[in-house]
């Protein structure tokens, strides 16, 4: 690892002030579970850390603007005891589903909204779009993991947020505070990920000196949601396919609907079409079949990784029928 200053601000502001020193390289620590991975690998390189843990503000979960604004630093624990939380399911969800006691204690919500990619050629010094000599490493080798959608240019790695889905499904905002202290923004959810196309941009719009303050919630009413990814263990493991669906039902029939794709393409996927198709109908087991066929049929799977079509087809299907608690969206 290579050496670095190690920073604790007390506010957002001063939090703020550390990050732009450096030229801005400098770097977020929230609960450290992957930062500090990364850093002992030397694929990120700060001259400086800068410690949110003393920073109050980051840490409280409230109602405001009727919704619920919670802070970056809130622990995956935290979400999944606090009562603000009870009617958000698709998020409880994905907190069942990190299946270690370490991480629910120490990973936090800011953290895994920026988690960088799993991706093994990433994670081995290629970079993001993992390019050498103008060849496509994943396009070359293994690409079992990789995306299914939004493949088609240099970036095929898949966004790694488990937060994500079930955030974008229920109409989340993220509060982007920097690189002055006094400028603040609240960005769409769905907005915030981008998929890089050069070699020097990373995964979100966020800038050198920026960092994610809170994220808000719209407030939940008649919405019923879940998350349903596709785990490989039992243990601690990344989803090979995920989608998150918000509905809402009056009178037998979905009057609203969104479904997110997570884990098939460098950004989560809203599958617009899908959802749509589920307006004015009950929601059936033939109506959730038909919503996932259509949610996966722009697919455009690499050499090794087709299968991962049908778990994401499976895992739209289930998230419908899991949000309206039928035995066919599984556990
Ligand atoms: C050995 C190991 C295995 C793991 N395996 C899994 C797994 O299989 N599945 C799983 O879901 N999780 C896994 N995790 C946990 C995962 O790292 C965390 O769930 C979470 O994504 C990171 O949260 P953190 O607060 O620790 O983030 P950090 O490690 O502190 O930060 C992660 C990244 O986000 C940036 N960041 C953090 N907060 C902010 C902010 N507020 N604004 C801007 N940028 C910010 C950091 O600079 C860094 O780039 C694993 C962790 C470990 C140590």
């Amino acid at each position: 690892m290579r050496p670095f200053e190690y920073a604790r601000p007390d506010t957002e502001a001063e939090a703020l002030e550390m990050l732009n020193d450096h030229g801005g390289n400098t770097a977020v620590l929230a609960g450290g579970t992957d930062l500090i991975s990364l850093m002992k690998r030397e694929l990120v390189t700060p001259d400086r850390v800068v410690d949110l843990k003393n920073v109050p503000s980051l840490s409280e979960i409230r109602e405001e603007d009727g919704g619920v604004r919670i802070g970056s630093l809130v622990t995956l624990d935290e979400m999944q005891k606090h009562p603000l939380l009870n009617n958000y399911q698709s998020l409880r969800h994905v907190i069942d589903g990190i299946r270690a006691i370490q991480i629910q204690h120490m990973g936090t919500l800011g953290g895994d909204l920026c988690h960088l990619p799993n991706c093994w050629y990433f994670r081995s010094g290629y970079g993001l779009l993992a390019i050498e000599r103008g060849v496509s490493l994943v396009e070359a080798g293994d690409n079992r993991y990789h995306a299914i959608f939004g493949n088609q240019g240099a970036a095929k790695f898949v966004s790694a947020s488990r937060f994500a889905p079930g955030l974008v499904a229920w109409g989340a905002r993220v509060e982007v505070i920097g690189p002055n202290p006094q400028q603040s923004e609240s960005i769409p959810l769905e907005h915030f990920y981008i998929t890089p196309k050069l070699s020097n941009q990373g995964v979100t719009v966020l800038k050198p000196g920026q960092l994610i303050s809170h994220i808000w919630l719209p407030v939940a009413r008649q919405q019923q949601s879940a998350t349903y990814e596709v785990l490989q263990m039992e243990g601690l493991d990344w989803p090979l396919a995920a989608a998150a669906s918000c509905v809402e039902i009056e009178g037998g029939v979905v009057q609203s609907a969104k479904i997110v794709m997570g884990h098939v393409a460098p950004t989560p996927i809203v599958a617009t079409a899908a959802a749509t198709i589920l307006l004015g109908n009950a929601l059936t087991v033939d109506a959730a079949n038909l919503a996932a066929d259509i949610a996966v049929s722009q697919a455009t799977p690499l050499s090794n990784n087709g299968y991962k079509v049908q778990l994401a087809r499976t895992a739209v299907k289930r998230s419908l029928l899991k949000a309206i608690g039928h035995p066919e969206g599984g556990i």
